[in-house]
């Protein structure tokens, strides 16, 4: 059976803790390779490459770096196809998705082809006689990525993208059921020309995350991934004196106001609710259905389910593949099981769908949802759309605020006044209006509020550059000798 190692210093290295986890097909069910799991002192192995490497890396003129860049921008292009196929295998989401992830990974490597703009830093003149102060971006030294299963490509370009062009090294640690694309990406930054143990991974579970967030090596790490693993990760970084940005999980309200176009808005909620089998970060997981749109919505949405074509991703005609394992079919589907008895109405089971073989759940739509209910309370992060009805826009408004979850939401509306007030008012780090996914661009930055985030740094773009980078400000006299005089008053600016 295949094993999946790690990459350390610029070469593939064979793992020697002897534990290993199975990697699935989801599709099939079936256990197709092995990942090697690092032990504490392989994670500090990597961690004194990347040190190394850091160290020579953080001098390497600009230019040089961002022809890196540009070179790795051009791989990737030429092996997206390869890449997209390695996630969908591992991961389960259909090919077509599959290379809508990379394609918006790929936006982050160009935004960090530009990084001279970023980096230019500023600079005064004459802030007092003869003294100018000018201040610089220097990069933090060595940066962790702990990425999630959901996004094997995309999350670990959020972040290595950035990192990289600002002089950090970077060790990547990736979700330990869908490793591989880890290794094709390690590959692709070698061929770019980037220096040895500027880029390692390291395969991993909880023992690297831990070694990685306890070693002195490591200066800041970039999290995403589940709320509680979040608040972990942030609390034990920080307190090691690190540099944390922890990405949690999310509830997702989509927002239908009465005057919304309810078909559009049902084909909106059937994309973004079933897309990737629901296993998005972004993903509407409530409808909320206020005043009277809620039947007429529940209908168009309960329409339009049995038209998602269900099977194995590398199927041209699928559009939702299977979950990640068997364990988290069986909890998804346990939420849908345990809906009446909570007080909530099954429109639409999908719980029971039966392909012989694979990971395969059906879509569900579950109506009359509470907050309290376990439906409501947790990220169920499948397949199963739950709607909430409300009177007015104000309770929808009460509602999506009092989530803890702050991620992302969307409001469905012909109203530009509703919208405006919609906006401004939740407390929600990424807004849709009429958008049901809105994923920010790469030369904008992606960040939760509340649970969905800890620490105070939103990823990519601008806020990513900022992250991974500390500034110097540096304050000279350029003095004629001939006016040096002593004087022991506090530096003065008039
Ligand atoms: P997860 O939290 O289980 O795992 C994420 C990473 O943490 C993996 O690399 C894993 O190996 C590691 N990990 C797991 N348990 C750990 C522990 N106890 N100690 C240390 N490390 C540990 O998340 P997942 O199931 O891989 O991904 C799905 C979750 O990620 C969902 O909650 C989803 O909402 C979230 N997510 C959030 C965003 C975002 O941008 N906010 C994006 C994608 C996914």
């Amino acid at each position: 059976m295949q094993s999946i190692e790690h990459w350390v210093g610029g070469c593939a290295t064979p793992g020697t803790s002897g534990r290993s986890a199975p990697v699935f097909d989801p599709a099939l069910g079936l256990q197709t390779k092995a990942v090697s799991l690092a032990s504490a002192a392989e994670t500090d192995d990597a961690v004194r490459c990347a040190v190394d490497a850091a160290a020579h890396w953080r001098e390497s003129p600009l230019g040089q770096r961002t022809d890196k860049m540009f070179r790795l921008r051009e791989l990737i292009v030429t092996r997206r196809q390869e890449l997209a196929m390695l996630v969908s295998e591992e991961h389960g989401k259909v090919l077509a998705d599959a290379a809508g992830e990379v394609a918006r990974g790929l936006e982050c490597v160009e935004f960090a082809c530009g990084v001279p703009q970023m980096l230019k830093g500023s600079h005064s003149s004459e802030v007092s006689n003869g003294v100018d102060v000018h201040t610089v971006l220097h990069p933090v030294g060595v940066v962790a990525g702990i990425t999630p299963f959901n996004f094997p490509v995309m999350v670990p370009m959020w972040m290595m993208a950035n990192a990289l062009a600002c002089g950090n090294a970077f060790i990547l640690k990736p979700s330990e059921k869908d490793p591989s694309p880890s290794l094709l990406l390690a590959e692709l930054v070698q061929e770019a020309g980037f220096p040895d143990g500027v880029f390692n991974v390291v395969q991993g579970d909880a023992e690297a995350v831990d070694a990685l967030l306890n070693h002195p090596g490591v200066d800041a790490v970039s999290f995403v991934g589940s709320t509680p693993v979040a608040r972990h990760i942030y609390e034990t970084g920080t307190r090691n004196g690190k540099r944390v940005q922890a990405l949690g999980g999310a509830k997702n309200h989509m927002v239908v106001m009465p005057d919304a176009d309810v078909e559009a808005a049902a084909d909106a909620a059937v994309s973004a609710a079933f897309g990737s089998a629901g296993e998005r970060c972004m993903a509407i997981s409530v409808v909320v259905a206020v005043g009277a749109v809620g039947d007429r919505l529940v209908d168009a949405i309960a329409t339009r389910i049995p038209e998602v074509v269900i099977g194995p991703g590398s199927d041209p005609q699928s559009m939702m593949g299977p979950l990640i394992t068997a364990e988290h079919r069986d909890r998804v589907a346990s939420y849908v099981r345990g809906a009446i008895d909570e007080g909530a109405r099954v429109v639409v089971d999908g719980s029971s769908l039966d392909r012989g073989e694979g990971f395969f759940t059906g879509c569900s739509l579950i109506d009359e949802v509470k907050p309290g209910m376990r439906l409501y309370d947790d990220e169920i992060f499948g397949p199963v759309l739950g709607v909430v009805r409300v009177p007015s826009f104000d309770e929808a408004v009460a509602l999506i605020n009092a989530n803890p979850y702050g991620n992302g939401v969307a409001l469905f509306t012909r109203d530009g006044g509703t919208a405006r007030r919609f906006e401004r008012e939740v407390t929600i780090g990424m807004v849709g209006i009429n958008v049901p996914i809105p994923v920010p661009v790469a030369f904008h930055s992606f960040g939760g509020w509340k649970a969905s985030l800890f620490g105070d740094s939103p990823i990519y773009g601008p806020e990513g550059i900022r992250f991974y980078t500390r500034p110097k400000v540096v304050t000279s006299r350029w003095p004629d000798p001939t006016d040096s005089a002593i004087d022991l008053g506090f530096p003065s600016t008039r």
